[in-house]
């Protein structure tokens, strides 16, 4: 729920239950102080481990960041072009690529995965990254020095020769336990982890592979989906894993809670949309209208959709077409509904449908669609920063309902610590009966999981080993933390 007036006393937890370190300039960066005011206090409370385990990680980011010695050195060896087994400092470099729900998601991927690893977490900024998040990290930065010596990132995707997949099959390293035939290692592998990567790739996940990996001091990571729950699935971390996240489907909660913290900028757009739109009504319902049918939308069934979900679901009151209209005298209540979509549309419908007839309840429901930007366009960094805000302004909401298969709804209901009623995909431009589904966990879905044992070297499900990783609601092969 959004608080009723951000000026009112801040008399909550503004650090979030430990998550949040201290020590950063309030005024750089508004919405980790005042994120307090607008949202909800979560439920869900940080382990204590993992409160440790960020503020070692902060100390390391501070220790071997940019600008140290110990950087210079890590970057000299780099030059060098050999691995040194005793570094202090080892890193994962985020490379930026795809929509930005898909970035978020790879990136508190990446993040996890420095953390279980000890390693640094540096990001490429691509074109808009440091116009969108403020720095994570205290009296240190995240962003990758533009002089790094490697640059030719563009030329980094599955065919790349650097890529570890492709080291394997070359036999230019070698995956086997304790084998004195990686005398030499690369001072850097690139890991390629996005939707398309082959199945040398996705020996990422295993054990062995994990334990050479460990040698390497500069991992360069590219990824444009939510790979966590297989990191679950790794032996050596899963005890780890337990004990950072004893409630496992709270992981991008925490970890994307810590992490990004929109810009000033961005928090304009926010707070704007709050004070002016949300923190009006009683209640509020977001619904993220996210469509990959092909063809020109809006469509007809997409909108029979969304309120076929909201009304048959009791998260939007019905309306009354009785003739003339039964108009109460009080107002039994108010609603307002967000609408996020590309598309104005759907916007446009559901308000004149509760403007043009009464509720049958008696609420007062409006409707506000923060922008229609039309088409997708990536790295456009003034449509990124509206992407951005309205992802949070959907995680402010109490009552949400998403599109199947859609990071930018992921982000959206991870943040807020909610589980939405899924809309399913459509096919053949018809409704899907039932037209939706209530998430099982709020955790977001990895999309092209890998389906091998790597001790038996075959194929298998992975989605039927844990009890804590399950296929998706949205996406059948796919996986999740429940
Ligand atoms: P996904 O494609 O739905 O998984 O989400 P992504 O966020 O990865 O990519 C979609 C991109 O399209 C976003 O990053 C935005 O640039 C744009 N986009 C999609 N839906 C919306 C929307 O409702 N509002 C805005 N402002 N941008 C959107």
């Amino acid at each position: 729920r959004v608080g009723s007036s951000p000026s009112s006393n801040n008399t909550r937890d503004g650090f979030l239950g430990g998550l949040l370190a201290a020590g950063f300039d309030e005024g750089s960066c508004l919405s980790r102080y005042q994120s307090v005011l607008y949202r909800k206090e979560s439920p869900h409370i940080p382990s204590p481990y993992l409160l440790e385990r960020l503020r070692r990680l902060e100390s390391l980011q501070k220790k071997c960041g940019p600008k140290t010695e110990l950087y210079n050195n890590a970057i000299a060896w780099l030059k060098s072009g050999h691995s040194n087994k005793t570094m202090e400092c080892n890193y994962v470099v985020w490379l930026s690529y795809s929509g930005l729900g898909n970035r978020m998601l790879s990136l508190a991927s990446a993040f996890l995965y420095a953390l279980l690893t000890n390693r640094l977490l540096l990001i490429d900024r691509g074109a808009d990254m440091a116009d969108l998040f403020c720095e994570p990290f205290p009296e240190t930065s995240w962003l990758l020095p533009l002089d790094f010596p490697i640059n030719q990132f563009s030329s980094f995707n599955r065919k790349a020769p650097q890529s570890y997949g492709n080291m394997l099959k070359r036999k230019a390293i070698r995956n086997v336990p304790d084998d004195n035939a990686n005398g030499s290692l690369p001072a850097y592998v690139y890991l390629h982890l996005g939707h398309d990567y082959g199945d040398s790739d996705k020996l990422f996940f295993c054990e062995d592979d994990q334990q050479l990996l460990r040698k390497i001091p500069w991992l360069l990571l590219r990824s444009n989906v939510y790979f966590v729950p297989s990191l679950f699935l790794i032996p050596t971390y899963e005890e780890e894993l337990g004990r950072l996240f004893p409630e496992r489907e709270t992981v991008f909660h925490h970890l994307g809670r810590y992490l990004f913290h929109p810009t000033n900028s961005v928090w304009g757009l926010i707070t704007r949309s709050c004070l002016s739109y949300l923190t009006k009504a009683e209640e509020r319902i977001g619904i993220q209208v996210r469509v990959f049918d092909v063809g020109k939308g809006p469509f007809q069934h997409v909108l029979d959709q969304i309120l076929a979900c909201s009304l048959t679901e009791k998260l939007l009151p019905e309306v009354s077409l009785h003739d003339p209209p039964v108009v109460s005298s009080t107002v039994a209540g108010s609603k307002v509904v967000l609408v996020t979509s590309l598309d104005s549309m759907y916007f446009e419908k559901i308000r004149s449908m509760y403007w043009e007839h009464p509720t049958t309840t008696g609420e007062i429901v409006s409707v506000y669609q923060p922008s229609h930007e039309g088409y997708q366009q990536t790295e456009k960094q003034t449509h990124e920063m509206k992407a951005w805000a309205e992802m949070y302004l959907l995680s402010l909401t109490d009552v949400l309902v998403t599109s199947a298969r859609s990071t930018f709804g992921y982000v959206a209901q991870g943040l807020g610590g909610l589980k939405p009623w899924i809309l399913f995909k459509p096919e053949n431009g018809t409704m899907p009966k039932p037209p939706c589904r209530r998430a099982m966990s709020m955790e977001p879905c990895f999309h092209t999981p890998p389906y091998y044992d790597c001790k038996a070297k075959v194929v298998m499900d992975t989605g039927a080993l844990i009890p804590h990783v399950r296929h998706c609601e949205d996406v059948t092969w796919g996986l999740k933390l429940v």
